[in-house]
């Protein structure tokens, strides 16, 4: 697997594939992969003959009291991963190449980024959006495949990449998770076993809510009980349940079509997500 370190690279590896009239599926990743990001790689297979994967560590997207400096990285074990999963190029370019002396340019969607984890993580999806927005324009791939498990980044992008005209097909992949539930997460390493553990009640409480949900009990009471088994498992902090809209992320306060319950808990220090379709 070739590894290409700037944006001209990646234009030119990406167009020459397309020139041969091979499609190309992209995969944008921060490392520390898990089988959630290679679920991506194999989604961009079925849309695509060649699958291109970026790592970067996006500064723009954590805020001060956040874990950049300590988020894991291992390039070399994740390009091997990739190659086992049917990747055929890495993108991995350095914080200077991304953001060099001079830049100043934001990518903003309005609203979407205001609710949810946009809440309690100021700025974080104007800095995903910038970052996607300059992956997706350099890559120019066919199509670049995003998680559901980020299902507010991933209605994010779909906004963005058809308000700009990025050209790019966004394909959501749905949830990999442990044998036992829990949504595979590079920040699933900052865990003691104690916390993993208790972790479990994050998509344990989503499970119970969606079965209840379904059988007609009434939203605020579902969210609430939900809440209080997040607390009573040991999460420090819960930001939010909701059940929302799945592409306006509104609030909704019955079960419509596309509905999903999400939620946001910290269990120590680390801040777990969740989302689950009613
Ligand atoms: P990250 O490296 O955490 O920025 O994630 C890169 C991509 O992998 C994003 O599109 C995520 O939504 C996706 N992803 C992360 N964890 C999972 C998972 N457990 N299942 C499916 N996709 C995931």
């Amino acid at each position: 697997m070739a590894i290409v370190r700037t944006p001209a690279a990646l234009t030119a590896a990406v167009a020459a594939w397309q020139r041969d009239g091979l499609r190309v599926a992209f995969v944008p990743t921060m490392g520390a992969l898990h089988a959630g990001h290679l679920a991506l790689v194999t989604e961009g297979l079925r849309h695509a003959d060649r699958v291109v994967a970026s790592i970067f560590v996006n500064p723009k997207q954590f805020g001060p009291a956040e874990d950049l400096d300590r988020y894991p990285r291992d390039e070399a074990g994740d390009a091997a991963k990739l190659v086992g999963a049917g990747c055929t190029l890495l993108y991995a370019p350095s914080v200077e190449t991304m953001y060099p002396p001079g830049f100043a340019s934001f990518v903003r969607v309005a609203g979407l980024p205001d609710l949810l984890c946009g809440r309690v993580r100021p700025g974080h999806f104007d800095g995903v959006a910038t970052v996607v927005s300059k992956l997706l324009a350099a890559a120019r791939a066919d199509v670049a495949v995003f998680g559901e498990k980020d299902w507010q980044q991933l209605a994010i992008i779909r906004r963005m990449a058809a308000d700009l005209d990025l050209g790019t097909q966004i394909i959501g992949a749905g949830i990999v998770r442990d044998s036992d539930g829990l949504a595979l997460s590079s920040r699933n390493l900052y865990l003691t076993p104690d916390e993993r553990q208790r972790a479990l009640a994050l998509p344990r409480a989503l499970a119970t809510a969606q079965a209840t949900l379904r059988t007609g009990e009434p939203v605020a009471a579902t969210l609430a009980a939900a809440s209080t088994a997040l607390a009573a498992a040991g999460f420090a902090r819960v930001d939010y349940v909701e059940l929302v809209d799945g592409e306006t992320l509104g609030a909704l306060d019955a079960p419509v079509p596309g509905a999903r319950i999400m939620a946001a808990a910290v269990m120590g220090t680390t801040r777990l997500i969740d989302n689950l379709a009613i």
